[in-house]
């Protein structure tokens, strides 16, 4: 199997890298090697000459405040950008797999989305990630889209080491108290595409969208305080002693956030055999990486 990955620097991206090895021959572009989202016809060219069997997509613009005041540019990446990959992977007949997000929701109610839930995105971001998984739709490719939520991964910035950050520096945080989802690792995303691509291959009636998300549920806060536990229990000196739960009113952003984060991943565990570990399992490996560093 020919495996195209672009995005391959980002959180998913990178996993991917280890985790589709094993599916055959994988060739990566980034931004800086022909992989721009933002040159329509160069990323055509590239996957036309490539001719892979799967167009894995973890390339996206991902700054969801900065999408606010630069629209056109997450437009062009996030929507644009993907309707010219599934074009291609159309002409070509590969598949195209693809990364979406629960801000496609309003962020309503406290029910886990499921995939047939009404989309109504509140911030420029989910609009310009609808709009590509609209295009792939509309391209008439053969696809996967996994909408996910909270990502982290040890490799770069995350909520946990900004945490960490803080709470050695100072004795009182306010944290988010009323955002819920459940933090998910770029390594859980990547396994389990690597696990459902050949399971598609040769059964198209499962191709389509999933939710892919750890199991469990947490806030902001709570996620700090499990944070905080695990690293005092492998010793960690912190000087935080109070920890506020705030509104997200209180912490205001350029762009609106959902306040409901949860997803419903019975579709994927069903069609594909799988289980969703909780969301623990996941963090408490990324602590004990970041902790023993
Ligand atoms: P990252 O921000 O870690 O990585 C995104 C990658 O896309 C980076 O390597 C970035 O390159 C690259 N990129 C940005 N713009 C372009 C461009 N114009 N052309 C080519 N590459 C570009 O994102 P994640 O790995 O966290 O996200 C993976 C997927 O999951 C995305 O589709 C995202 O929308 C989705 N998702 C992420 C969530 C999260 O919490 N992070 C939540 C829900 C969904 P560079 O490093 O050069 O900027």
């Amino acid at each position: 199997m020919r495996i195209l990955l672009l995005g391959k620097n980002g959180q998913v991206g990178w996993e991917l890298q280890r985790a589709l090895a094993p599916l055959g021959e994988v060739r990566t572009l980034d931004r800086n090697n022909g992989g721009d989202l933002t040159d329509l016809s160069g990323i055509q060219q590239k996957i036309s000459e490539y001719r892979p069997n799967v167009v894995v997509n973890a390339a996206a613009y991902t700054a969801v405040d900065k999408a606010e005041s630069e629209p056109e540019l997450a437009d062009l990446v996030n929507h644009q950008g993907v309707a010219a990959i599934a074009i291609a992977c159309k002409s070509i007949g590969a598949l195209l797999v693809h990364y979406s997000t629960d801000y496609v929701f309003s962020g309503e109610g406290s029910k886990p989305w499921s995939e047939i839930d009404s989309l109504q995105p509140v911030n420029e971001y989910g609009r310009s990630k609808l709009k590509g998984e609209q295009a792939i739709a509309a391209s008439g490719c053969q696809y996967l889209i996994f909408r996910t939520s909270w990502v982290y991964a040890t490799k770069g910035n995350n909520f946990a080491k900004t945490m960490l950050k803080l709470a050695v520096s100072r004795s009182e945080l306010d944290i988010i108290n009323d955002q819920f989802g459940a933090p998910t690792g770029a390594e859980l995303i990547a396994d389990v595409t690597a696990q459902v691509i050949p399971a598609t291959m040769n059964n198209s009636e499962k191709l389509g969208t999933y939710h892919l998300v750890a199991s469990g549920e947490t806030t902001w806060l709570d996620y700090a305080k499990h944070i905080f536990g695990v690293a005092k229990k492998k010793g960690c000196k912190l000087q935080v002693e109070t920890v506020n739960g705030i509104p997200t009113s209180q912490y205001p952003t350029p762009a609106k956030r959902p306040l409901n984060s949860r997803l419903n991943c019975l579709k994927l565990e069903r069609s594909f055999g799988l289980s969703m570990p909780d969301w623990r399992l996941g963090v408490d490996r990324m602590l004990n990486e970041i902790l023993e560093k």
